[in-house]
């Protein structure tokens, strides 16, 4: 028994000496483990039979089962009995309950009442050392999470879009860390200070002592990548634009921009993009950029531009406050106020969507709140840099200022640099400056009556200027479009004025009241001039005889004043009045007739829109008009019911003046502009409602001008305003002068002898003198017609669009075409 282990070296089996090696010495001294070790082989020979234990009267239950493959795992020893452990397993009738193991105690469960009622000790094994003299050890606090810098969305993920790479754009970090690390100074003394203690100092205890930020590795930021999916690749080199003009990536000095795309490039996504990434991120890991902004736009859009947000950024992502005008001024101002103190987490609307006259009137309950950014839509409002508005706005603690505009400059230089002055202040010097330096040559040079060396110095200021703003501008045209959509063609259709509006139009502009006019004399321009423009669509929109006097005499035998009509001819429109009406006609009625296109109309007066109103009605068409009044979510409604294209109705009405902003009116394909508007931007945005995202059809935009008339006049002013645009803006160098000063005297010529006046003011070179384009246009400008393709008489017979060409058929009985030119533009 004392020398247990002895003999059994002798009975190794050959069998078991490999697994020996691996054993503890201990396992392999009791024989009646290594059968249990046997056991484990596989069966078979009856050498291997199941172990019995021989103490047990029961056969073990394992026993019965088959070997198990697992390795046995020997416990003998274990509890201290060493060798002994031999005694329990051998000598019969000690059976398992002798077991040390099986000694343990067994757990019971206390009495609760008795068990909360002990005092609580602290669990330490030796007692000795709870000194009650010494302050009680504390278990101490965990530390902050130490959390490793990460950039909020995965710049590696296969589509992700990055604004800020610290690899490439990490030169900024030098001037940052200098900045701040002047306040750090006395920071740094601390620290110094601490280093002396023995101990640590509580921040450190507690876990919040500062970092060095300086140290901390700056991550990149990168677009949402629910907006990432969405971003056209135009509009990813818009944003990633935008981001670098607003963190000073592109100049330090300089945190603003101007967004200048033309209509329907996707402006507000990308300003939604930029917000949305400044409020989440920064190179600084999980830190934003800003933390409020401020969407400065007409009361019109406010709730236009809270649903963009919803739209793009999803359901509750985000909860902007929308000033729309309900609620009170008390309401208002102390939700204003509010929103002003609240700062850090306490921002739960951290964007602020206000109209410019709001925003005017309350900018002091703002008072000096940092505003990280502010978006400008139609940001051309700002132009004027003396109105309120801009110094009302200026006045605000603004850091990033973003311009939204389809047009920058409408009229002039002046503008434009109180547009730069504005997103970047005092980047261009004072006003009086830039008027030196550049307004004032670059208009000189570009006079038509200019000598060259005026003209030279002229485009060397532009180049100067150039330089040094285009970097914060980003003008795209719709030209980039092409891409995803269909071709457009574009038309100005030139149309002779009818018999009867002549006859109207000369009695009037020789008439003794614009002669009166013209010498500064009697009634108004604006009214004179009303009223030609009216004559131009159609005599009908006039109240004659009153509104012309004398016209009596000119009254064709079919025509009846208003005043006399009855029920039945109040709903006619007599075509053949007008010239632009006639032509309409005969357009709608081939749509109608060969294909399924849907037609936009488009006038500056609701009258016109009444009389497309009694035409659609006369002739069957189904139609749909859209007023100002209407409320945005009417307006959805019917522009829904217009673009589906299971729809009856296709005509849409609209008055450029309801204010077409946003309006989606993809159902069509065709859009007609009645009559031009002095403000090239209306029309812009008139003509920019069927060529955008999601058209399937090849489009055609035919801009109305009665020949010879007021309305070429105005259109000769757009452009003029429009080739200054582009060329400022889009930099197109080889824009024509075509133009000098004008006036008053002009405005009111009828010119007769023409086919295009605005033709005549080109000099056209790749015209003939019977209008005949023997050179095709070869590089087409938008803003500038002289370089579109001309058609005129029987050229027009082979212009590619089934409705141009037939008004270049002469018709019987009609000595001259209607259509007396037309300048088109194909987008690609
Ligand atoms: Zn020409």
């Amino acid at each position: 028994m004392s020398k247990p282990s002895t003999p059994l070296p002798a009975f190794r089996s050959p069998l078991t000496q490999l697994s020996e090696n691996r054993r503890p010495p201990a396992a392999s001294q009791s024989s009646s483990q290594k059968l249990t070790r046997i056991n484990a082989t596989p069966s078979g020979s009856p050498v291997f039979k199941p172990f019995k234990c021989p103490g047990s009267a029961a056969p073990k239950r394992e026993s019965a089962l088959p070997p198990r493959k697992r390795r046995k795992v020997d416990y003998s020893g274990a509890d201290g009995t060493g060798e002994g452990g031999e005694t329990s397993w051998t000598a019969p009738g000690a059976v398992l309950a002798l077991r040390e193991a099986n000694k343990l105690p067994v757990f019971k469960v206390k009495d609760a009442e008795s068990t909360f009622r002990t005092k609580f000790a602290i669990p330490f094994s030796d007692k000795t050392r709870i000194n009650a003299n010494r302050p009680t050890i504390a278990l101490g606090m965990r530390r902050g999470a130490n959390f490793v810098p990460k950039a909020l969305h995965d710049p590696t993920g296969e589509f992700a879009i990055v604004l800020y790479d610290p690899t490439i754009d990490d030169k900024k970090e030098e001037e940052v860390v200098e900045s701040s690390s002047v306040p750090d100074v006395p920071e740094e003394g601390a620290e110094k200070a601490v280093m002396k203690k023995p101990n640590k100092s509580l921040n450190e205890i507690l876990g919040i002592k500062k970092q060095d930020t300086s140290d901390i590795p700056r991550v990149a930021v990168v677009i949402d990548p629910r907006l990432a999916k969405v971003l056209r690749p135009h509009q990813i080199e818009g944003v990633k634009f935008l981001y670098r003009a607003t963190t000073g990536l592109i100049d330090s000095k300089a945190h603003g921009c101007i967004m200048a795309d033309e209509m329907g490039l996707g402006k507000t996504l990308q300003c939604i993009t930029l917000m949305w990434t400044l409020l989440k991120q920064s190179p600084e890991p999980g830190k934003p950029t800003i933390r409020k902004c401020v969407i400065a736009c007409p009361s019109s859009l406010v709730r236009n531009w809270a649903n963009e947000l919803v739209k793009w950024l999803g359901e509750g992502t985000i909860h902007p406050f929308a000033v729309d005008g309900k609620g009170t001024k008390e309401e208002l101002i102390s939700q204003l106020k509010q929103w002003a103190i609240a700062s850090g987490n306490q921002i739960v609307r951290p964007v602020l969507i206000v109209s410019y006259e709001t925003l005017r009137l309350y900018a002091k309950e703002l008072g000096n709140t940092e505003i990280g950014l502010m978006l400008c839509d139609e940001g051309h409002r700002l132009k004027n840099g003396e109105s309120q508005t801009f110094t009302s706005l200026t006045e605000l603690n603004v850091k990033r200022r973003v311009i939204l505009s389809g047009t920058p400059i409408q009229n002039d230089l002046t503008e434009y640099f109180s547009l730069l002055n504005f997103a970047n202040p005092d980047y261009l010097g004072s006003r009086g400056d830039f008027r030196k330096m550049y307004e004032m040559p670059i208009l000189r040079g570009r006079d038509a009556n200019s000598d060259e060396k005026t003209r030279q110095k002229g485009d060397e200021r532009l180049r100067d200027l150039f330089g040094r703003v285009n970097k914060f501008i980003i003008r795209r045209t719709n030209d980039i479009l092409s891409k995803y959509l269909p071709v457009k063609y574009e038309h100005v259709v030139f149309c002779n004025l009818a018999p009867f509006q002549k006859d109207l139009y000369n009695h009037f502009v020789t008439s003794s009241e614009v002669k009166k006019l013209l010498r500064g004399v009697g009634c108004k321009p604006l009214k004179a001039i009303n009223v030609l423009k009216k004559l131009c669509n159609h005599p009908d929109l006039l109240n004659l005889p009153d509104d012309l006097h004398g016209s009596e005499q000119f009254f064709p035998d079919d025509f009846i004043p208003k005043g006399a009509r009855g029920r039945e001819n109040h709903r006619y429109v007599n075509v053949f009045h007008s010239g632009k009406m006639l032509v309409l006609d005969r357009m709608l009625r081939r749509i109608r007739q060969d294909t399924n296109d849907k037609i936009v109309l488009i006038s500056n007066y609701t009258q016109t829109l009444d009389v497309f109103e009694r035409l659609a009605r006369a002739n069957n068409y189904g139609f749909l008009r859209l007023d100002g009044t209407m409320t945005v979510n009417k307006r959805q409604k019917l522009v829904d019911k217009f673009n589906d294209p299971e729809g009856d109705e296709f005509i849409f009405l609209l008055s450029s003046k309801a204010g077409g902003c946003g309006l989606n009116l993809i159902g069509a394909n065709r859009l007609v502009l009645f009559d031009p508007d002095w403000n090239p931007a209306a029309d812009q945005q008139a003509l920019a409602r069927v060529w955008r995202d999601g058209q399937k059809k090849d489009c055609f935009v035919y801009r109305f001008i009665a020949t010879g008339t007021i309305e070429e006049k105005i259109f000769q002013r757009q452009s003029h305003k429009q080739s200054l645009s582009s060329c400022v803006v889009d930099e197109a160098q080889d824009v024509e002068r075509h133009f000098g000063s004008e006036d008053l005297r002009k405005l009111f010529e009828y010119n007769t002898n023409t086919r295009s006046d605005t033709h005549d003011t080109f000099k056209c070179k790749r015209c003939k003198p019977d209008g005949k384009q023997y050179v095709k246009a070869p590089a087409m400008l938008y803003g500038d017609t002289s370089t579109w393709n001309h058609f005129a008489g029987d050229g027009m017979g082979k212009i590619e669009d089934l409705l141009l060409r037939q008004e270049g058929d002469v018709m019987e009985g009609v000595e001259e075409r209607v259509v007396s030119e037309v300048f088109q533009y194909i987008s690609h």
